[in-house]
C-alpha cells in the first residue's frame, strides 16, 4: 500500500529527516515511534505532501506520489488526524464531520459514515449541536478522528492520538483503529507512547534523530534492549 524508499525531507535548507525508507501493507496498524523532536511529524508531512521531500520516493498503491500536491494525496484516501487535531472550534461536532466529506462522493455518502462514526463513538452523538471548542480533549480527538473516517480513508494517519489524553480515551480510539484495520484500511500510528502504540500496532519504526535505527514487529520491539531501556524505562 504505502512504500517510502530513501526519503529525504525538511525545511528549507534544513534536513530533518534522513534516508528513511519504510511500508505499510493493507490493514496493517504500524507505528512510527519516537521521541519529542525526532522527526515523526515531519514524516507525516513529507507523506502527506504538506512539505515537498528534498529527495526519495513515496510510492501508494504503485503510483508515486512524491510530487502530489497534498489535495491529490487526500483524493488518493490517506487522511490524517494532525498532531493537536486542527478542529474548526467555532463550529459544531455535526459540521466539522461534515468537513470531512471533501469532494461530492463523500457528501453522498456522508449519512452512512455519520452513522458509522456515532456507532464508534457514541458521546459525538450526544454532543452533535455542541461547538468543538467546548469539548473535553478526548472528544475533540474523537472529532477529529471521525472527521477523518468520514473522508474514507485508505490509510490513516494518526499523528499522537494519545497526547493529552486519559488512558481510557486513547484506547477507545486506538480500539476504532484496530476495527478499522481489520476491514482493511491501513493504519500508521505515530506515537511518542511507545507501550500503547505496541500494543496495537503490527509492526513499528524507531525514530532517533530523524533517521529510522530500528524496526520490527510489535513483539521484537518491545523485547529489544535498547526500546527498553531508552523508551520503556525497563
Ligand atoms: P513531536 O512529538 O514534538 O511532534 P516529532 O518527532 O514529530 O516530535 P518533528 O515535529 O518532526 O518531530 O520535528 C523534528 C525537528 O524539525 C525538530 O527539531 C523541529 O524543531 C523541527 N521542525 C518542525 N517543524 C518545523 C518547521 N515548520 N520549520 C523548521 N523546523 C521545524
Amino acid at each position: 500500500m504505502l512504500k517510502v524508499s530513501g526519503l529525504n525531507a525538511g525545511y528549507g535548507s534544513v534536513k530533518i529527516i534522513w534516508d528513511e525508507s519504510f511500508e505499510i501493507n493493507d490493514g496493517e496498524i504500524v507505528a512510527i515511534l519516537g521521541s519529542n523532536g525526532a522527526g515523526k511529524t515531519t514524516t507525516v508531512r513529507a507523506v502527506t505532501g504538506m512539505i515537498k521531500p528534498q529527495s526519495g520516493s513515496v510510492m501508494f498503491n504503485g503510483e508515486e506520489i512524491c510530487r502530489h500536491t497534498s489535495r491529490q494525496i487526500l483524493d488518493k484516501g490517506i487522511i490524517q488526524v494532525p498532531e493537536g487535531r486542527q478542529l474548526f472550534t467555532g463550529m459544531t461536532v455535526l459540521e466539522n464531520l461534515e468537513m470531512g466529506a471533501f469532494n461530492k462522493e463523500l457528501k453522498g455518502h456522508f449519512a452512512d459514515n455519520l452513522k458509522k462514526c456515532y456507532a464508534w463513538f457514541p458521546k459525538l452523538e450526544e454532543r452533535a449541536k455542541q461547538t468543538a471548542g467546548t469539548l473535553s480533549g478526548g472528544e475533540q480527538q474523537m472529532v477529529a478522528v471521525a472527521r477523518a473516517l468520514v473522508g474514507e480513508p485508505k490509510l490513516l494517519i494518526l499523528d499522537e492520538p494519545s497526547l493529552g489524553l486519559a488512558p481510557n480515551i486513547v484506547d477507545e480510539i486506538l480500539g476504532v483503529a484496530k476495527d478499522l484495520a481489520e476491514t482493511g484500511v491501513s493504519v500508521m500510528l505515530v506515537e511518542q507512547d511507545i507501550t500503547k502504540a505496541l500494543a496495537v500496532a503490527d509492526r513499528g519504526y524507531v525514530i532517533e534523530n530523524g533517521k529510522i535505527t530500528l524496526n520490527g514487529t510489535s513483539a521484537e520491539l518491545q523485547g529489544n534492549e535498547h526500546v527498553k531501556k531508552a523508551y520503556l524505562g525497563i
